[in-house]
């Protein structure tokens, strides 16, 4: 267990806040933990050579993270001003990250990535065939496929977090979240195929939307809280809530029926492949 702060934070309100987030979740073996006062900070962080591109790239994405490498788990967070002052909301990311970590131990992801390769062949062939320029499709499939795997293993890790009854502090922290990263953007529901036509990244930008919001909403569905969030969500983006759960009915359907059973992942990728296909079609 390693816990390096970098730049001016204050250390104290660090270290109480890891201790008490140490009280509600097992922490993995070998853990170092980099809080850094701002972005910019993530690429001064050394580690071996092989690591180290791995890590900028990483970076350049500009959220919290955490990855393994060898029998070491790496979690980067970054202290903006209100994870400086809200304890919860920074309990929620702590243990984000660290469910993300025991999920890799697990061999989670190992699967996930498995599944995906296995599915990923028979999708590309279908989107190729589509009407759009060629360099255009193989930039969305690949969007759409990072975007839909880290949407699974975000399912996996809170899933895992409302199983150990933290609800509370995962939903603190994704407030926190959507006020600061999806809120902003506009995102339009209208006729999305139409659009398509004039620009293919909105089909990017309105997946991203979708799936970032399903990745909270379905672990959450079953408890109590859930309406709360979808309460605060629904103040944030008006009427774009409805129409996100109406279009998003295959993959809650899917995940109640069929989450821990062996083909879920595949059926989770394929339902969200099938989906962008059906709008682009
Ligand atoms: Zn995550």
């Amino acid at each position: 267990m390693n816990i390096k702060v970098i730049g001016h934070l204050d250390k104290n309100y660090i270290e109480n806040t890891f201790n008490k987030t140490k009280r509600l979740i097992k922490i993995p073996r070998n853990l170092h933990i980099y809080f850094l006062e701002n972005i910019n900070l993530c690429y001064s962080i050394k580690l071996p050579r092989n690591i180290q591109k791995r890590l900028k790239i990483a970076c350049s994405h500009k959220i919290s993270f955490s990855f393994k490498y060898k029998n070491r788990g790496v979690i980067i967070i970054y202290m903006d001003k209100v994870l400086a002052k809200k304890e919860d909301s920074l309990i929620g990311l702590l243990l984000h990250e660290i469910s993300h970590i025991n999920q890799i131990n697990k061999g989670v992801y190992k699967k996930v990535l498995e599944d995906f390769e296995n599915i990923m062949g028979r999708n590309h062939q279908l989107f190729m065939k589509l009407k759009y320029e060629k360099r255009d499709l193989e930039w969305l499939f690949n969007d759409i496929s990072t975007i839909s795997i880290l949407t699974l293993k975000d399912i996996y890790a809170n899933n895992e977090l409302v199983k150990n009854k933290l609800t509370k502090y995962l939903i603190t922290y994704y407030k926190l979240e959507f006020d600061r990263k999806i809120c902003p953007r506009p995102v339009f529901y209208g006729d999305l195929k139409k659009s398509a036509q004039y620009d293919l990244d909105l089909i990017r930008l309105v997946f991203e939307f979708e799936l970032s919001l399903i990745s909270v909403i379905l672990p959450l569905y079953k408890t109590k809280r859930a309406h709360e969030l979808v309460r605060y969500l629904s103040k944030c983006y008006e009427s774009n809530i409805n129409k996100v759960s109406k279009k998003c009915h295959e993959l809650i359907i899917l995940y109640f029926r069929d989450f821990k059973k062996k083909n879920f992942n595949k059926e989770f990728f394929n339902a969200v492949f099938r989906k962008v296909y059906s709008v682009l079609k």
